[in-house]
């Protein structure tokens, strides 16, 4: 169950009995009869968290209850010990009224015997763990992590410990790939680079089809020496897309090879990390045996004016920042996230990447926004 945060579920998690079993009371407290109250009352007794009260309450008794503790047969509620008196004899007197309910969580109101609350395909998080837990699963049955094959094309590129020559650069994209895949649950393999020529890429992304899913970075423009879908057609590839009118990534592919799955992303560093998370992210999460694979949009409001040209979605590097409230929660609910473009020189500027958070998604009909719009957002 420890080693089980961030996977997936393979069998869902069904109430091994009443959740709470009893009626439980909420607070520190004595249980009443809620007719009874407000009123004086005789207390008749006390039951602690782990203990039970045998005796059936009558009307005018009060029984002194903590919290966790099992409601007396006859109580139908619990006034807070803080809204009671102690009288000299040891009675209580509370000017509280209350309904039929007060402070307890009646049996089975969070899941009854048998029913599922984790199902097969979600993903464990902590609050998972603590159900898991609540049920007694000490051993968990989870999907394996996908196999995520990485390989990245080009002749300019050279290793991360290499020294470029002034034409070339390091391979940035397996390695900012390898941590989105980790991130999203998967087990990166990074392949050696494919130069940019059409057998060496073929053989390679043979390689990379040995993987549950393949992801590529780079060749897939209509430059020259663009080889990848080529070489993936050697492998005997079906396309589901070539072209989507995003940008960064606008020629990022999408298809099937040897019945795994591969993306081909564009070779800029932040085409690669947009593409990755609008598409590869989903298809990992499904693989991984996910119900669902929402995409994390959420909406913020525009700091500065925006403008941009329109026909294609656009995803620009920003910084979110999520407002702290200074007046209670009442403020915080009122008030919105903030959104401010990071300034950057096109997909290729990584130091513009590190600064951003997020990135704003400009729609694809609209050329200006004004500063204080509502823009969406895609978390980085
Ligand atoms: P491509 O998609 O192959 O045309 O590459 C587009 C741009 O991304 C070029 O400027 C490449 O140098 C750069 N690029 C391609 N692959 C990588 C990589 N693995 N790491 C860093 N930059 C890359
Ligand atoms: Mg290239």
């Amino acid at each position: 169950m420890e080693e089980s945060p961030g996977r997936i579920l393979a069998a869902d998690a069904p109430a091994d009995r009443d959740y709470p079993q009893f009626n439980r009371s909420v607070r520190d407290g004595f249980a009443v009869r809620a007719a009874d109250i407000p009123g004086r009352l005789r207390v008749v007794g006390e039951v602690r968290a782990g203990q039970r009260f045998d005796t059936v309450l009558k009307s005018g008794e009060a029984v002194e209850i903590m919290t966790g503790a099992p409601v007396p047969e006859g109580a139908d509620a619990v006034v807070m010990a803080e809204h009671c008196m102690r009288l000299d004899d040891g009675s209580i007197e509370t000017t509280q009224s209350g309904q039929p309910g007060l402070n307890i969580a009646f049996a089975a109101c969070e899941a009854r015997a048998g029913s599922v609350v984790l199902p097969r395909g979600s993903r464990v998080d902590h609050a998972a763990i603590g159900w898991l837990a609540t049920i007694g699963t000490s051993r968990v049955e989870v999907y394996r992590r996908p196999r995520v094959a990485i390989l990245a094309t080009g002749d300019e590129i050279v290793a991360v410990d290499e020294r470029p020559a002034p034409q070339q650069i390091r391979n940035s994209n397996s390695y900012s790939l390898a941590a989105q895949v980790r991130r999203a649950g998967g087990d990166p393999v990074i392949l050696p680079v494919a130069r940019d020529e059409r057998q060496a890429t073929a053989e390679l992304i043979a390689r990379g089809l040995e993987s549950d899913l393949l992801l590529l970075s780079g060749g897939v423009s209509a430059g020259k020496y663009d080889f990848v879908e080529a070489a993936l057609a050697d492998c005997g590839a079906e396309f589901y897309f070539d072209r989507v009118l995003i940008q960064p990534g606008q020629p990022v592919v999408f298809g099937r090879a040897r019945g795994r799955f591969f993306f081909g992303l564009p070779g800029n560093p932040a085409s690669t990390m947009v593409t990755f998370e609008l598409f590869g992210r989903a298809a990992l999460e499904l693989l991984s045996g996910a119900n669902d694979a929402p995409l994390p949009l959420t909406l913020a409001r525009l700091t500065r004016p925006l403008r941009h040209k329109p026909g294609l979605t656009r995803f620009l590097p920003a910084l979110i920042q999520f407002q702290t409230a200074h007046n209670g929660p009442s403020a915080c609910a009122l008030s919105c996230a903030e959104i401010t473009p990071v300034d950057w020189q096109g997909s290729g500027d990584i130091p513009s990447l590190t600064r951003a958070n997020a990135f704003l998604v400009a729609d694809p009909n609209q050329a200006e926004y004004a500063a204080g719009d509502l823009i969406p957002v895609l978390m980085k």
